[in-house]
């Protein structure tokens, strides 16, 4: 029996956790593909909490719980809150229960990755655009199949077959920053997340594994704006200086940009999104997690009602839950950065 033909576009967390379910459903026509011309091509970025309700059940659906909880970091839950002025602990949510540990953004793909049908993923072929069963790559070769998933991520090229919806500028801008194996700041941050807010600026901290840390400074800004280090120093000059060497080293500036709210279209046989995609929104713990349970849920939907009528039922559930999830996230990035002041 021949199985439907399925392209999804992208290679990130939702279109490996997509891929990885309809293979374990006996989907074996699926190609995945991605415009990176291999694993390594970029660095994955920083740590992911699965969520119990939304991640972890979607690792679950892809058969690969157990191999996921052996990486997960339970100590990676421990939240601190310091005082920007004097870096004392203010606020103290200790490690506790399951709900949400954290893994490296990296393990979490090549997990998905080695999970896979070997040659399920088209590495070095990016698609340009698509229609309703049909990809045109950027080489400007075309191909058909039953149906067309975007997981293309943020400035998907699938997106347009449904929508003419494009993403905005939130008028944020995360400057990110990456130290190994300093004592001092492994201390302040302890083994999850530390933040620091103050007069409209945060710096936001991840512990990796491997002693590795992630900062963000995150503010309101200009889209176009790129300070250097000795700009963002000036703007956190009343900050403590345990804090301030958190705004060293290498910038890495991520203009923070989301879809409309809400972002939907009318059902289109052949063509569907999934993640990012469909729902992009500001960066608060959420996205990784809705895009794998998008993955799963339409590779489950398609497994039980066929592409026909697989495709609305997971866009009827999918929908509602990424316009809730956009409005909670939107309204949690005007309490974490204000409106004002804006800054430059
Ligand atoms: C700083 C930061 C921190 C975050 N922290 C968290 C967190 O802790 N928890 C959480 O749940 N979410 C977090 N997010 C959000 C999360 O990163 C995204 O929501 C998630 O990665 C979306 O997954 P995706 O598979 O839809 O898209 P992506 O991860 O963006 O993957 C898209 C893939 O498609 C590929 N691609 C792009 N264009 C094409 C093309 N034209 N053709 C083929 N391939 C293409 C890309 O190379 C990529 O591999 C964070 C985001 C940021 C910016």
């Amino acid at each position: 029996m021949t199985t439907p033909r399925i392209a999804i576009a992208g290679a990130g967390l939702g279109g490996l956790t997509c891929a990885r379910v309809l293979q374990l459903h006996g989907f074996e026509n699926v190609t995945v593909f991605e415009r990176e011309s291999s694993p390594e091509a970029r660095q994955q970025g920083g740590t992911i909490d699965l969520h119990a309700d939304s991640g972890q059940e979607a690792v679950r659906a892809a058969g690969l719980f157990d191999e996921w909880r052996a990486l997960a970091r339970f100590e990676g839950q421990e939240q601190r809150k310091v005082d920007p002025l004097t870096a004392e602990l203010i606020e103290h949510e200790p490690p506790e229960g399951d709900f949400r540990p954290e893994i490296d953004r990296g393990q979490l793909r090549e997990l998905l990755l080695d999970s896979l049908a070997p040659g399920t993923v088209s590495w070095g072929l990016g698609v340009g655009s698509a229609r309703p069963g049909e990809v045109t790559f950027l080489d400007d070769s075309t191909a058909q199949f039953d149906l067309v998933i975007g997981a293309d991520g943020a400035w998907s090229r699938v997106r347009g077959a449904v929508s003419p919806a494009v993403p905005h500028h939130t008028g944020v801008l995360f400057v990110e920053t990456r130290h190994d194996n300093d004592g001092q700041m492994l201390a302040l941050t302890g083994q999850g997340t530390m933040v620091a807010d103050g007069d409209g600026l945060m710096l936001w901290v991840q512990r990796n594994s491997g002693n590795h840390i992630r900062a963000y400074a995150c503010m309101r800004a200009r889209e176009d704006w790129r300070p250097s280090n000795a700009e963002l120093l000036e703007l956190y000059a009343d900050w403590h200086p345990s804090l301030q060497a958190f705004l060293t080293g290498e910038l890495i500036h991520r203009p923070l940009y989301a879809l409309p709210v809400p972002h939907t279209w009318e059902h289109t046989p052949g063509v569907t999104l999934l993640g990012d995609a469909a729902h992009l929104m500001p960066p608060l713990g959420v996205g990784a997690n809705l895009a794998m349970q998008d993955a799963a849920d339409l590779a489950l939907a398609l497994a039980r009602d066929g592409v026909r009528d697989g495709v609305p039922a997971y866009e009827s559930v999918m929908l509602p839950r990424a316009i809730d999830a956009q409005e909670r996230t939107n309204a949690g990035l005007q309490d974490m950065v204000p409106e004002r002041p804006i800054r430059v």
